[in-house]
C-alpha cells in the first residue's frame, strides 16, 4: 500500500525521482504505523534529511503516510526543519500543499483530513515497460482488529468505483505492465453498486494484454464460495494468496476481534485448496498478543504444521496509540514474546525449503520481469504462485514473457531453474 501510495506521490506532483537528495526540490519520506519500529524510522529519516536543508534552505521536506495522519501536528512543532505533513487521503492535494509553502517562506502545513471526496483521485507514476504494477481498490478499513491502527490512520472503507479499477488497470497496460496487483486492507471485501469481489475478477479477467493479476489484503471471514470459484475459473488469477490469520488460537483470535474462528479459517483453506490444489498460500502471524499463553501459542504452531503455509511474515506485537489493544491490562513478556517469534520462524523456515524442495524439477509459467539480482547476466521471473526462479544466461528480449521453466535448484526464497 504504502509503494503505491509513493507512486502516487510521485505523479501528484508531476515529478521526476531523483537518487541524490542534494539534487532534490523537495523530499517526502512517506511512512508506515503499523509498528513502533516503523514509527521511529520514519522520524529517524527525516532527521537525515536536515543536513540537506542546511545547504539548501529553498529545499522542502514533508512527511507523508500513516505517521503523519497520526501525529501531524506534533511532528510540526518538535521537528523544525519539516515543512509539511500529508495524509494519506490528501495525496491529491500535495501539488497545491507545495505551491502555498513556496510562495509563503514561513508557512508550515497541516494536511490529515479524513473528509476528502476524491480519495483514488491520483493514479500512481509507472516507470515505462515495467512489468508490474499495482491499483488499489480500497482505502481504510471497517473492521476493528484491537492490535491495528489502520482504522484510525487510514479511516473507515472506500470502495473504489468498478469504472476507475478498469481504467487505471487499462493505463497500466499500456504503459507496459503485464501483471497487476489489486490493493486493499481487505480487498476481497470490495464492493459496488452491486457488483462484489467475484464479480470484479471476471471484470478484470477481460482486460486485454494483461496475461495475471494477484490481490492483496485478504480477510479470512470474507472468503466466500462465490469468490473461490471466480479464482479457480479466471486463468489469470495467480495461484497465490495472502490470508492472514494472526493466531491459531480461538481465544486470541477473540481477544484480536478477528471476526472468525479457526476452525472457520481452517474450512476456507480447504474449500480453497480443493478447488486449486496448486495454491500458495502466505500469512501473517503476530505472537505476544496481549496474555497469549504458551497453550494459544502451540495452536499457532500446531497450525503452521497443518496447513504448511509457503511464507509468514510473523511479529512480536507492539502496542499503537488509540488501539483496543492499548487498554488491555495483561501484556506477554517480551523475552518470552521474543522466545516465541523466533521459534516460530525457525519452523517456518524449514517448512519453506520443505516445499520449495517439493517443487523441484516441475515445470511452471514464469513471467520473465528482469535482471536477477543475483547476476546480472541472469534473469529472474516468477510463477503463478509467486515464487521467484532465476535462469541462467538468459537474454534481455525475454523480459515481460511467459515461458515454461523446470525447476533445477530448490533454496530458500528462489529457485533456479531451465527454459523447456
Ligand atoms: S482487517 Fe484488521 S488488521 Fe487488517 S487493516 Fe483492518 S483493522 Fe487492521
Amino acid at each position: 500500500m504504502n509503494e503505491y501510495d509513493s507512486d502516487r506521490i510521485i505523479n501528484s506532483l508531476s515529478a521526476h525521482p531523483v537518487k541524490n537528495p542534494a539534487d532534490a526540490d523537495v523530499v517526502i519520506v512517506n511512512t508506515c504505523a503499523i509498528r513502533d519500529k516503523a514509527d521511529h524510522k520514519a522520524v529517524s529519516a527525516i532527521g537525515r534529511y536536515k543536513k540537506y536543508k542546511i545547504s539548501n534552505p529553498n529545499l522542502i521536506i514533508g512527511m507523508a503516510g500513516c505517521v503523519a495522519q497520526l501525529y501531524g501536528k506534533k511532528l510540526i512543532k518538535q521537528i523544525p526543519h519539516l515543512d509539511f505533513v500529508i495524509g494519506p487521503r490528501e495525496i491529491g492535494k500535495l501539488k497545491e500543499l507545495i505551491k502555498d509553502i513556496k510562495d509563503s517562506s514561513k508557512f508550515k502545513k497541516i494536511n490529515t483530513s479524513m473528509d476528502i471526496e476524491e480519495i483514488f483521485k491520483v493514479s500512481p507514476y509507472h516507470e515505462e515497460g515495467k512489468i508490474n504494477g499495482f491499483v488499489s481498490i480500497q482505502q481504510g478499513c471497517n473492521k476493528k482488529c484491537a492490535y491495528c491502527i489502520v482504522p484510525t490512520v487510514r479511516g473507515s472503507e472506500v470502495n473504489r468505483p468498478l469504472k476507475q479499477i478498469l481504467e487505471e488497470s487499462r493505463l497500466l497496460i499500456d504503459q507496459g505492465a503485464k501483471e497487476l496487483t489489486y490493493i486493499g486492507q481487505t480487498v476481497n471485501s470490495w464492493r459496488y453498486e452491486g457488483e462484489k469481489f467475484y464479480n470484479l475478477l471476471d471484470h478484470l479477467q477481460e482486460l486485454d494484454g494483461l496475461e495475471r493479476i494477484r490481490f492483496t489484503t485478504s480477510f479470512p471471514r470474507d472468503i466466500t464460495s462465490k469468490m473461490v470459484k471466480s479464482m479457480a475459473k479466471n486463468s489469470k488469477v495467480c495461484r497465490q494468496l495472502h490470508l492472514p490469520v494472526q493466531s491459531g488460537s480461538n481465544r486470541v483470535l477473540k481477544m484480536m476481534n478477528r471476526s472468525y474462528t479457526i476452525e472457520w479459517y481452517r474450512e476456507s483453506v480447504l474449500k480453497l485448496k480443493e478447488s486449486m490444489p496448486d495454491l500458495s498460500l502466505s500469512t501473517d502471524i503476530i505472537v505476544g498478543f496481549s496474555d497469549e499463553s504458551e497453550e494459544d501459542f502451540a495452536q499457532t504452531m500446531q497450525l503452521i504444521e497443518d496447513i504448511r503455509f509457503d511464507t509468514i511474515y510473523s511479529f512480536m506485537y507492539s502496542v499503537r496509540p488509540g488501539t483496543p489493544g492499548e487498554k488491555m491490562s495483561s501484556h506477554v513478556n517480551e523475552e518470552i514474546a521474543l522466545d516465541r517469534l523466533h521459534r516460530l520462524q525457525l519452523r517456518q523456515r524449514e517448512i519453506t525449503l520443505e516445499n520449495n524442495l517439493e517443487q523441484l524439477n516441475k515445470d511452471f509459467d514464469v513471467l520473465i520481469e528482469g535482471a536477477s539480482k543475483n547476476n546480472p547476466k541472469d534473469l529472474f521471473g516468477r510463477t503463478s504462485q509467486n515464487k521467484v526462479v532465476n535462469i541462467r544466461n538468459l537474454d534481455s528480449s525475454y523480459i515481460g514473457k511467459i515461458v515454461k521453466v523446470r525447476t533445477k535448484e530448490a533454496h530458500q526464497n528462489s529457485f533456479v531453474g531451465e527454459l523447456i
